[in-house]
């Protein structure tokens, strides 16, 4: 559900604030329907994160939030950001906090495109007291429900749920140090690759590190197609019930009843090519920059 009243004060405060300064603002008023369901933590100069340290000059038409809320023995923390002149937009999801480039590109994209953006907070660490944040979307739970509600809350209902993510170069089966490339393929993930792809360190969108993940029941090639036509590899995942990983992929083509779902992958620190990648993305889905 979309609070109308709290986004356009948040708009509004927002606006006034972008004249000030490039910097970033914190700690404004949540949406309601987040608000109900979340525990805000004041952020202060002392807590920003390295993630927000870094890009905070450029953050000024954003607006950077830190909230957390308990599943079990648990707790979780998430740096919710979103554009307070465009709070309506894409909305990405970045589950792990050592892809450090993933939030650079996050915020690239949130001032460009609109939106927001929501990071997993986990002391720069991949996993948060020993949980992979993209093992954890199980049926109904509250962490699938919380950050699905999130997400709701910015992005119009015809977009898809994005994520973004950076891995290591090539694979560690191809003398590389990563478990992701388009050199590689299983029964369930089928690479589709846009030209030809280099091995090597950041190269651009022919990278065997460089590509977006879609997902469903079936391979759909039409779909496929559209990203590969515009020089994006692809490796579509093959969803099911016994493949089951509790991915927020494998959560919405099981759980959600639908597939709309696009995560963009670059190697470590490669930002430029997520951008273009970003660009590419927004332009497929027809959403023009603010
Ligand atoms: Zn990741």
């Amino acid at each position: 559900m979309i609070r109308k009243k709290p986004l356009l004060h948040i708009t509004m405060t927002g606006a006034a604030f972008l004249l000030a300064t490039g910097c970033v603002k914190t700690n404004c008023p949540l949406p309601d329907n987040i608000d109900q369901h979340v525990q805000q933590m004041q952020i202060k100069s002392d807590t920003r994160s390295s993630d927000l340290k870094r890009n905070s000059w450029s953050m000024g038409s954003l607006c950077a939030n830190r909230i957390t809320f308990k599943e079990g023995k648990r707790t979780w923390t998430f740096l919710l950001v979103w554009n307070t002149s465009h709070p309506q937009g894409s909305f990405w999801y970045l589950p792990h906090d050592n892809e450090e480039s993933a939030f650079d590109a996050a915020v690239y994209a949130v001032k460009r495109y609109g939106g927001g953006f929501l990071a997993v907070e986990s002391n720069g660490q991949r996993h948060m007291s020993g949980k992979d944040p993209n093992r954890n979307f199980k049926k109904d739970s509250l962490y699938s429900k919380t950050i699905c509600s999130i997400i709701n809350t910015y992005k119009p209902e015809h977009l898809p749920y994005l994520a973004l993510h950076t891995n290591a170069e090539g694979h560690h089966k191809n003398g590389g140090s990563g478990t992701v490339s388009m050199k590689k393929h299983s029964r369930n993930v089928i690479s589709f690759p846009a030209g030809e792809i280099k091995s090597g360190h950041q190269e651009g969108l022919e990278d065997e590190d460089t590509l977006i993940y879609l997902a469903g029941k079936k391979v759909s090639k039409e779909k496929v197609k559209i990203f590969t036509a515009l020089g994006l590899n692809v490796k579509f995942e093959k969803v099911s019930q016994r493949s089951n990983d509790n991915s927020m992929s494998n959560c919405i083509v099981l759980h959600k009843g639908h597939e709309n779902y696009i995560n963009i992958e670059t190697e470590h620190g490669d930002l430029s090519t997520h951008k273009k990648m970003i660009d590419k993305v927004m332009k497929i889905l027809g959403e023009r920059s603010i």
